[in-house]
């Protein structure tokens, strides 16, 4: 049944650990959003499997937007230039916005972002994000619901890919070098 069982080298995170992560992370925001009306801003692609899972722990009036990016130069590393492949329908004006993020590895993208959003004047900007690889941000960001903490190792699943791949993988694990087509 599982396609790519052979070309996962090993699982980091398990299903049923993120579905608890998850579900924490969406009681907290639950309690310190309480009586607001909030605007979860997800990055393309990535992040579409964290949003549709996390937001269903929230227990708050919700709306949806997506951002779509992509950083330019090599694929396997963020140069921190960021361009815009499709832009907010929201106006960001006053509003209470969380960006959702599957992975932040060196940081560049999301500070990239965080500066674009905070220029349209958000009531309150906060990030939650299902990864961070620990140590290794080139630029300190001050993520407020982080999932857990990995080491540097290049992953896939729940919603992360390689070459496209791998997005709909339940958990979270690494590649075999067989798999990079090696
Ligand atoms: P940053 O700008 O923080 O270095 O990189 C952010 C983006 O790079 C993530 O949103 C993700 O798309 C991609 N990325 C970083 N690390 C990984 C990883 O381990 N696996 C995958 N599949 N993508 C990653």
């Amino acid at each position: 049944m599982e396609t790519y069982a052979d070309d996962i080298e090993n699982v980091l995170i398990k299903a049923d650990e993120i579905e608890s992560k998850l579900a924490e992370m969406g009681e907290q925001i639950t309690r310190d959003y309480e009586g607001r009306h909030l605007l979860l801003v997800g990055v393309l692609k990535g992040a579409f499997v964290v949003m549709a899972d996390l937001s269903r722990h929230i227990r708050l009036p919700l709306e949806f937007d997506f951002m779509a990016v992509s950083s330019y130069g090599a694929a396997t590393k963020t140069s921190g230039v960021v361009r815009i492949l499709k832009d907010l329908d929201h106006d960001l004006k006053d509003r209470d916005v969380l960006v959702v993020e599957d992975i932040v590895d060196s940081g560049l993208t999301l500070k990239y972002l965080l500066k674009n959003l905070a220029g349209r004047k958000p009531a309150t900007l906060e990030v939650a994000a299902l990864l961070r690889k620990e140590g290794i941000q080139q630029v300190p960001l001050d993520i407020r619901y982080c999932g857990f903490d990995i080491p540097n190792e290049f992953v896939v699943g729940y919603g992360l890919d390689f070459s496209e791949r791998y997005r709909n993988l339940p958990y979270i694990g690494t590649l075999k070098p067989s798999a990079y087509g090696g």
